[in-house]
Formats: C-alpha cells, structure tokens, sequence
C-alpha cells in the first residue's frame, strides 16, 4: 500500500453544499432519524430538499429545509425536478463543493472532507458510486426521426456522489433553470442517470469511483472500518434487513436502520449516546 495522496486543498465544512432528497411521507420515517444523528452535526451545509410543508421540521431546520413545490409522485419528472432545484441552489451558494444524498443515507462528513481534499474544487470532478458494472446505454432523441446510442457511468444518487464547482458550472447549459429537467426527458432516465448523461457523455467528463460511498443496492454487511466511509445506507432485501453490521450502543429493536449505533461511535459524546463505561 502506497501512502495517502497529500491534500490538494484545506477544506473545511463550510466548502460543502450538502443536498438531502426527501419526500413528504418519509419526514418522520427517515428525516427524523437523520437530523438526530449527521444532520444535527452539520446543519449549517446541509438543505432538505421536500415536496411539502412540515411545522414540525421547519422549527428544526428554518431556512434549511427547501419546500420545492415538485410534485410528491415518485417519477421521473417529480425526482429530476428535485435534483435541478438542488443544483441551482448549489450554484447560488458560491460552495466549493456539491454532494447529494438520499434520506436513507448516512454522511460521514470527515471522511469525506478528507476524500474531496485530495482534487481542487476548480478541476472537473464528479465522484461516487456506479450502480452498474458496466456503462448504461440511452437514446438520445435529436431531432423527429433521428436517434443516437450513448453509453456512460453514472453515480448511483443512493449512495449520494458529489461534484466540483468547476464541473458544476460546465454543467449550466444542461442543468440551470429548468434545463435539467428537459435534459432527463431528452434521454427519458431518472435524476442521477441524467446527470451521469451530461458529466460524461455530454462534457466527457469521467466519473471517479470511490468505493466509499454505500448504497442498499450491495451488501451492507460486507463493510468494514464505518470511521472510514463517506455514506453508509440501509434497506430491505427479501424480507430481510440490509444494514452495516456493528454491535453498537444499541440493539436491532432499539435501532434497526444501525444508523443511532454508527452516530455514537463517531460521536461517542452525543448527550443520547450511552456514556463510555469507565475501567
Ligand atoms: N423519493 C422522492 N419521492 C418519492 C419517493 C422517493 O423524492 O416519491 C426520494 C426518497 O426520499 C429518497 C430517494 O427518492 O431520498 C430514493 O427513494 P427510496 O429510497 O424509497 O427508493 P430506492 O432507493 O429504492 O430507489
Ligand atoms: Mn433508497
């Protein structure tokens, strides 16, 4: 094993635009777990991105939780409307950095400080987790009759992925304003397929794997050293749980997602976390 790569620039929380994709009916189920444990460590870089109000998480978030007025319907249409709304927002915040994740997602913000530290926020960078083992392929309708084959790599959105400012601007014709979803619709594939479209296929831009990132689609219990990874995530497989795997501060019953066990060990000082025992 070769050493850590240097840094290539000091970032610190501040260079984030972290967005979380949420949708109305997952705002007790999912969000409530997230603001207990990542969310609440790092409020100040991260926006909610929902289809509806919410008192209850507006008094939690204020300003932070974006009401995007996108349909609440689990389309096409209603998800990339989400992913343009999160990209203007990232280009209006001036953010070295644009990560997104899902709400059943897990964000390790220091490792991935860490990980994002190693490019300058000026390259083009667009990182993350294939979903597939091989490029997807698309159709491009350019004109009435005529259609072309692309093939390209895409970062799967639920093990989150994140992109450079640089890159970012790059992506405005195909992305800014409404355009985004006009891109999707051209290509007829969900939001994180067509940001995929315009990174590589469109900008020829190559995505850069990282294996830190985790989404429900592999096996979660596969992953070790949880201090180390940049997301971590949890679903159902057949019935059975697909969570990362540690004993933790709590049981299954207690915690089933593993999430509020994962928080105290990296936060073993959270005021909720069992105290340390003392030898
Ligand atoms: N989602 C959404 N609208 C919907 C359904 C889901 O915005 O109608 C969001 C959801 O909150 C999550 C992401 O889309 O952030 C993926 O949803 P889910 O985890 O339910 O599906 P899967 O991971 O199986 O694609
Ligand atoms: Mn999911």
């Amino acid at each position: 094993r070769s050493a850590p790569p240097a840094p290539v620039e000091r970032l610190s929380p501040e260079d984030l635009f972290i967005a979380v994709k949420t949708t109305g009916r997952y705002h007790r189920q999912r969000l409530d777990l997230l603001l207990d444990t990542w969310i609440s460590r790092n409020m100040q870089q991260t926006y909610v991105f929902t289809d509806g109000e919410d008192e209850k998480l507006r008094k939690r978030m204020g300003a932070h939780l974006i009401n995007t007025n996108c349909s609440a319907a689990h389309n096409r249409q209603a998800l990339s409307c989400k992913m343009a709304l999160e990209y203007d927002a990232f280009i209006k915040s001036g953010k070295k950095w644009f990560c997104h994740v899902d709400d059943d997602n897990y964000l390790n913000v220091g490792p991935l400080l860490k990980l994002l530290s190693q490019y300058s926020h000026t390259q083009d960078v667009y990182i993350g987790r294939p979903s597939l083992e091989r490029p997807i392929e698309a159709t491009e309708r350019l004109g009435t009759a005529e259609m072309r084959q692309v093939r390209f790599w895409f970062a799967t959105g639920g093990a989150g992925f994140c992109l450079s400012h640089g890159l970012a601007l790059k992506m405005k014709p195909w992305a800014s304003d409404g355009t985004f979803m006009s891109t999707a619709e051209h290509i007829r594939l969900p939001d994180d397929c067509t940001v995929g479209y315009i990174v590589e296929a469109l900008l020829g831009v190559s995505l850069i794997r990282s294996a830190l990132f985790h989404s429900h689609l592999e096996n979660l219990g596969l992953v070790s050293d949880t201090h180390s990874q940049v997301t971590l995530s949890y679903g159902t497989v057949e019935n059975s749980r697909n969570t990362v795997y540690l004993k933790g501060a709590f049981s299954i019953d207690e915690d089933p997602t593993r999430f509020r066990s994962v928080h105290c060990l990296l936060y073993p000082d959270t005021p909720w976390c069992p105290s340390p025992r003392r030898l």
